[in-house]
């Protein structure tokens, strides 16, 4: 069986959930190998093992993490020299995206991105023009590099025992130019990652500036919460909170709007998502036109409403 290597997505040996997904994408192209870049690898490796990872390539050197991502492209480069692997998938957020495409010019190969499905073949799904056409494409040159995007599929356990393969590389200086001088975790919230999220409760205009209720009704769920860009622009939410075209987009399982009119910039970025449910005063909002299921009503009384309900259906 051919060789998939997975780009792992971590925090330090944490193991994000979108790594999980990609683990469970290579198992229908073939046999998972894990790419593990810096420091903590053995603290990854239960989760490697857990979704099905049959080897674990360690990259330590410390070029790797002092400068940005040209020398990730540089190691993937000479990683997939030895392995010859069948497909590379990298997850799809920016940095992703970009070491991505540079691999794709080293490995003179095809590249898509965000794709929200990938079978055999490999065939991707991807969603283009503001969610407005479902695409399906194939690579037919080189090595198929593909970054996915969070939640494209649900990780599926198989247990495995993976070994770690120390992997030595060169970097190049001219992938040293641009030196990571300073990083700072931004603060935590306790909700999880906005665009790795299976549920959004997002707030806009319509809240008034009081997230309070979408932040209540978010942490009974297990949430994230979002914001439209009119909720940003007012400084009600940060700015790192906003979906849509020049926002994060995202692609949850449920997305939840409230108080948000449905403007095409904010579809934008939440078209994708599997479930959408929207709460709005005004019958009218073209947000219901996309929605699944619609409460027309003040979202100062329909969620805290909501908030109770679930959380007296978990206890
Ligand atoms: C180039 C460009 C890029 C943009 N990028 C983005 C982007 O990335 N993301 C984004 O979101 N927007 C973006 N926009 C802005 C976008 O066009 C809209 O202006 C914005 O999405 C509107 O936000 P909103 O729905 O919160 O506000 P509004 O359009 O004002 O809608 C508020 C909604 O709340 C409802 N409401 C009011 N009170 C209540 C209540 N008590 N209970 C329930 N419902 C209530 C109203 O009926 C209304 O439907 C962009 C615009 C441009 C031009």
């Amino acid at each position: 069986m051919s060789n998939v290597l997975v780009l792992v997505d971590h925090s330090a040996g944490t193991v994000r959930k979108t790594t999980a997904e990609l683990l469970t994408i290579a198992r229908r192209l073939g046999e998972p190998v894990a790419v593990f870049i810096g420091d903590g690898v053995q603290d990854a490796l239960p989760a490697l093992g857990q979704y099905g990872a049959t080897k674990v390539i360690a990259l330590t050197n410390p070029d790797l993490s002092q400068y940005l991502v040209a020398p990730k492209a540089e190691a993937l480069q000479q990683v997939a020299a030895k392995i010859e692997p069948s497909a590379i998938l990298i997850s799809s957020n920016a940095e992703g995206k970009e070491i991505a495409a540079r691999l794709a010019v080293k490995l003179d190969s095809g590249l898509i991105t965000d794709a929200v499905d990938v079978q055999a073949g490999p065939v991707t799904t991807q969603s283009v023009f503001a969610g407005n056409f479902t695409v399906q494409s194939k690579i037919t040159h080189g090595t198929p590099i593909i970054t996915v995007k969070p939640n494209a599929a649900t990780p599926e356990a198989a247990e495995t025992s993976p070994e770690v393969e120390e992997f030595d590389v060169t970097i190049s200086d001219a992938a040293k130019t641009a030196r990571i001088t300073d990083s700072k975790p931004r603060e935590a919230t306790g909700r999880p990652e906005l665009t790795e999220a299976a549920i959004i409760v997002s707030g806009g205009r319509g809240t008034g500036g009081d997230f309070g209720p979408i932040e209540a009704f978010a942490d009974s769920l297990g949430a994230a919460v979002g914001a439209s860009r009119a909720a940003v622009d007012s400084g009600w939410y940060p700015h790192a909170y906003q979906v849509g075209q020049t926002g994060k987009t995202v692609s949850p399982q449920l997305y939840v709007a409230a108080g948000i009119s449905g403007a095409i910039q904010h579809r934008a970025g939440m078209q994708t998502s599997k479930t959408i449910v929207a709460v709005n005063k005004d019958p009218e909002a073209p947000i219901f036109e996309l929605v699944d299921f619609g409460v027309v009503g003040d979202l100062h009384k329909v969620l805290p409403t909501a908030t109770e309900e679930v959380t007296k259906r978990k206890s």
